[in-house]
């Protein structure tokens, strides 16, 4: 069987006793393993990384940059080959791929931009003669550890971004669907990128606690589910690293009475059904503001969802795949129970979806259910499925208070007409990321990306310009060239 492997100092290792079974869950099979680093592994990568770090900090921030630039070539040269390999293993339908791919390669593009990011800050003359200026520089070796959603996109919000600002870097990306992960760090070897620069490790948390207790790893990105995230970051923390944890979500839309309703239907549709709900940014709750918005939401998405497609990820005529593995959708199914037992309405029902030919596949339909309420199960949990959640409410005041009482507080969406719900909304919404008459507010790769509350643990937010503060340290130079004959005695009391 195909053994998926890692990448030290630009060499493929899959040596190791220890593998777990990464399945296609298109079709159940089992058809790769991945090799588990166990800590001599993952200490190797750091040595590696640690070696190569003096003379890639030393390198020029524009041949760092040039390096990006051949990469962003090739991800572009190989795009079909690695949608294909994240169809395979995680289940998502080649457009979807070709998205989540695009978004990943505007992360290499705004890396690309190294050398003025890097600019620094220079005042000239502070004081007489003496100038000051504040530079940024890279850490030392960091560490990326990733989920299985975005198994291209994820990873790339990090390591270009840590690489240009002068680091070297050790992934550890997401056992369930490693090859896609692996294959584009492969990439950089061939633009260009020095070995040791760019390593990834494969493996759980053996591997995740080594980087995390290693003293020679100076900071920790990672992004993934809350209870890991939390740990992650409380360790990272006690053994002094710099972190940044991005955890789960629950996005709820609020559909206001005034709303296009046709228009936010279909944006609840991609929004909620895409990628069969296994996003971050999923919305996953709607609120409709008064019962007569409930009750239109309800009746057009009942219809709508009759034309929803999920199937394998090689058939492009589908609107999502599969899920990831088997108890995961055994997970999301009991959810949907426990929600139909605490009262809530289901309206349309997935449990049992049948895909001709591909009865062994993890497969969810799209499913709706009415009348959630905030004490449910359901409601608290993120599910991660392609699952639609709807509560009533009767204002938008009560809209915003039940959003803010979440503990998550990734993304949200408004649907409206009205221009000033929609402004005092995004003002005072507790969320990180806010759409008005937009599913999914990702920010672009020159804004940065990152929820409140329990969705980040941190301080700075993933990518843009938030990456450049994290990936570097600032240093603040003071000189003083006096001007000829010029001398100053001893000065007791605070320069000023
Ligand atoms: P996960 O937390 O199970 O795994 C994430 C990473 O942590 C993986 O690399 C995994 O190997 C590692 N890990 C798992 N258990 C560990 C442990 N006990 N100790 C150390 N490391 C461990 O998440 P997942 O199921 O792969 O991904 C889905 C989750 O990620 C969802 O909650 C989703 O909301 C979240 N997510 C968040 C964002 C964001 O930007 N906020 C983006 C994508 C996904």
């Amino acid at each position: 069987m195909n053994r998926v492997g890692h990448l030290i100092n630009g060499s493929m290792i899959k040596d190791g006793d220890r593998t777990q079974d990464v399945f296609n869950p298109s079709t159940g099979a089992v058809e790769k393993q991945v090799v588990m680093a166990s800590k001599s592994t993952v200490e190797h990568a750091i040595a590696a990384a640690s070696e190569a770090f003096p003379a890639w900090r030393n390198t020029p921030a524009i041949k760092r940059a040039r390096v990006m630039f051949k990469f962003k070539d090739l991800l572009e040269q190989n795009a079909e080959k690695i949608c294909q390999l994240i169809g395979e293993e995680h289940g998502k339908i080649a457009h979807d791929a070709a998205g989540e791919l695009q978004r990943g390669i505007e992360n290499v593009e705004y890396a690309c931009c190294a050398p003025e990011l890097l600019k620094g800050e220079h005042s000239k003359n502070v004081a007489p003669d003496i100038d000051s200026w504040s530079e940024f520089q890279p850490l030392g070796v960091v560490a990326g550890i990733t989920p299985f959603n975005f198994p291209a996109m994820v990873p790339l919000w990090m390591y270009p971004m840590a690489i240009v600002c002068g680091n070297c870097f050790i992934l550890k990306p997401s056992e369930r669907d490693p090859s896609s992960t692996l294959y584009i760090a492969s990439l950089l070897k061939q633009a260009g990128l020095p070995d040791g620069v760019m390593n990834v490790v494969n493996g759980d948390k053996e591997a995740v606690d080594t980087l995390l207790n290693d003293s020679r790893v100076q900071a920790i990105s990672f992004v993934g589910s809350t209870p890991i995230a939390e740990y992650i970051y409380t360790t990272a923390n006690a053994n002094g690293k710099r972190c940044q944890a991005l955890g789960g979500a629950k996005n709820h839309a609020i559909v206001m009475p005034d709303a296009d309703m046709d228009n936010a239907v279909n944006q609840l549709l991609g929004a909620a059904f895409g990628s069969s709900g296994e996003r971050c940014m999923a919305l996953s709750v709607a609120v409709a503001v008064g019962d007569a918005a409930g009750d239109a939401l309800i009746s057009k998405m009942r219809v709508a969802m009759q034309g929803l497609k999920v199937g394998p990820y090689s058939d492009r005529d589908n609107d999502f795949g599969p899920v990831i593995t088997q108890q995961h959708q055994q997970r999301i199914i009991s959810h949907i129970d426990s929600a139909e037992q605490q009262g809530a309405e289901i309206v349309v029902d997935g449990r049992n979806p049948y895909v001709v030919g591909y009865e062994q596949g993890f497969y969810i339909g799209g499913t709706l259910i009415d009348r959630v309420t905030a004490e449910m199960d359901s409601y608290n949990a993120e599910i991660f499925g392609p699952v639609l959640q709807v509560m009533r409410v009767d204002s938008m005041q009560a809209a915003m208070e039940l959003i803010d009482a979440h503990e998550y507080g990734n993304g949200t969406c408004i649907f409206t007409r009205d221009g000033e719900a929609a402004r005092y909304f995004s003002d005072h919404i507790q969320v990180g990321m806010v759409g008005i008459n937009i599913p999914l507010p990702v920010p672009v790769a020159y804004h940065s990306f990152g929820g409140w509350k329990r969705s980040l643990f941190g301080d700075l937010h993933a990518y843009g310009p938030d990456a450049v503060r994290f990936y570097t340290k600032r240093k603040t130079i003071t000189q003083r060239w006096p001007s000829a004959g010029v001398r100053e005695g001893a000065l007791f009391s605070m320069p000023s």
